[in-house]
């Protein structure tokens, strides 16, 4: 784990006596820019849209980049918009990462711009609602190109900027996110290197932020285990091949898995089953047993042991009772990690951009995200920033993904100014 304090005096050491830039203070961004991120993410907020089908929040965008001056190329991975800013002065390449997609919630907060919209979901009609925050992290960083464009002369290289679509997810049958962003060629012909990405979230008092070097978010697999035995009447059991009990054992055995046969002290890991479905009635043994899961990991070499290790135990555990498991893992995003040499580094922006009493360690958190795949490819540092108001208990706020999140706009600047000031701080050490 990190020692903050004595790391970041070590690097502001390090940095004070070369005189770079960060010996002076941050850049803050004017009343007017906030008030204009203040209602650009209301304007979303009001208009929330479904994963792979961020059309209206696309076209906002593009038009607002396209007006800044950016190059800005349209329909990545469905509706991805992505613009960049070519500084006046050579340097490296930075990517700034926002996701845009709202999820199927019904809003039952009060706030003024509520969102009311509806859309189909799965085949029915849902309540659509910016339920993860995503409207915040898109206004944050068209604000961010806002500032940035108006500084362009004093950029040392290149920024690009990335609103993704379908970070919750693509709907079923699709594809999306950060993985058809970067199939589709993002990091082909420019190559950033560097990629920056802020979550907001309610576990974080507003203006806080949590960061972690290393692994910071899960990898997250969903599983299927099919079970297959012989249906009989329920008097009879030796007439055919029991599923409901062999699932049972199957859901036993896997706790063996990470409580006996993974290394812990590595990383922690969970296996969880979701559903059981089997049988229509009492006294009908069936001929199979669905069972699905999921699996988080931190360390990418325990996720892979696992997978492994499911399939043995689903499998010998049917065999045992003459019944048949098939396993399938449908691989979802992987570790969230951030890098560490890159972490260390912009530490000390954190700091100076939200106050150094606001800036922690953050714990390890279970839940994915796709910001994962960049950082597979190009070191990467994803933080959080809290959005619950100064006197709230973080831990009994409505958490990310209610119906109630509730996300305090005083946080926007600090996310603004946190994307403006990791390019110069990022491109003034390169
Ligand atoms: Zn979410
Ligand atoms: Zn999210």
């Amino acid at each position: 784990m990190l020692k903050p304090t004595a790391l970041a005096l070590a690097c502001a050491t390090t940095l004070f006596a070369s005189g770079s830039a960060f010996a002076q203070d941050p850049i803050r961004i004017s009343a007017e820019l906030e008030q204009q991120v203040i209602e650009w993410r209301r304007d979303l907020h009001q208009n929330p849209e479904l994963s792979n089908r961020e059309f209206r929040t696309s076209k906002v965008v593009a038009e607002h980049l396209r007006e800044l001056g950016l190059e800005v190329q349209t329909e990545v991975a469905h509706t991805g918009v992505v613009g960049i800013l070519k500084g006046g002065k050579p340097g490296p390449v930075i990517a700034l990462r926002a996701d845009m997609d709202a999820l199927p919630v019904t809003e039952q907060t009060d706030l003024l711009f509520k969102s009311t919209a509806t859309a189909e979901y799965r085949g029915e009609e849902v309540g659509v609602m910016h339920a993860c925050g995503h409207d915040l992290h898109v206004a944050m960083l068209m604000g961010a190109a806002q500032q940035l464009a108006a500084m362009q002369e004093d950029i040392e290289g290149t920024v690009m900027f990335i609103f993704q679509p379908a970070e919750e997810g693509a709907p079923k049958g699709e594809e999306g996110g950060a993985e058809l962003m970067l199939e589709e060629g993002l990091f082909a012909e420019l190559k950033p290197d560097a990629v920056f990405g802020i979550h907001v979230w309610s576990a974080g008092t507003t203006g806080h932020i949590g960061y972690r070097s290393g692994p910071l978010m899960a990898s997250s697999d969903r599983f299927e285990i099919n079970v297959k035995g012989r249906q009989t009447h329920g008097s009879r059991p030796w007439g055919g091949v029991d599923p409901i009990v062999t699932a049972a054992q199957i859901i036993q055995n896997t706790q063996n898995i990470v409580s006996r046969q993974i290394d812990i002290t590595k990383a922690p890991a969970v296996v969880s089953f979701g559903i059981v479905e089997g049988g229509v009635r009492n006294n009908i043994i069936p001929d199979d047993v669905y069972l699905e899961g999921t699996i988080r990991n931190f360390s990418m070499e325990n996720r892979a042991q696992i997978f492994e290790k499911l399939k043995t135990t689903a499998e010998h555990t049917a065999l045992s009772s003459g019944a048949e498991a098939h396993v399938h893992i449908d691989e979802g995003y992987p570790v969230t990690v951030n890098d560490p040499s890159l972490t260390e580094k912009m530490l000390p922006t954190m700091e100076r951009v939200a106050g150094k009493d606001k800036v922690k360690v953050n714990a390890l958190v279970t839940g994915a995200e796709d910001f994962s795949f960049y950082a597979l490819e190009v070191p990467g540092l994803f933080v959080f920033l809290g959005i619950t108001p100064e006197g709230q208990d973080p831990a009994t706020a409505p958490s990310n993904h209610s119906p109630f999140f509730y996300a305090d706009e005083a946080a926007l600047k600090t996310g603004t100014e946190m994307y403006v000031n990791w390019v110069f701080d990022y491109a003034a050490q390169e």
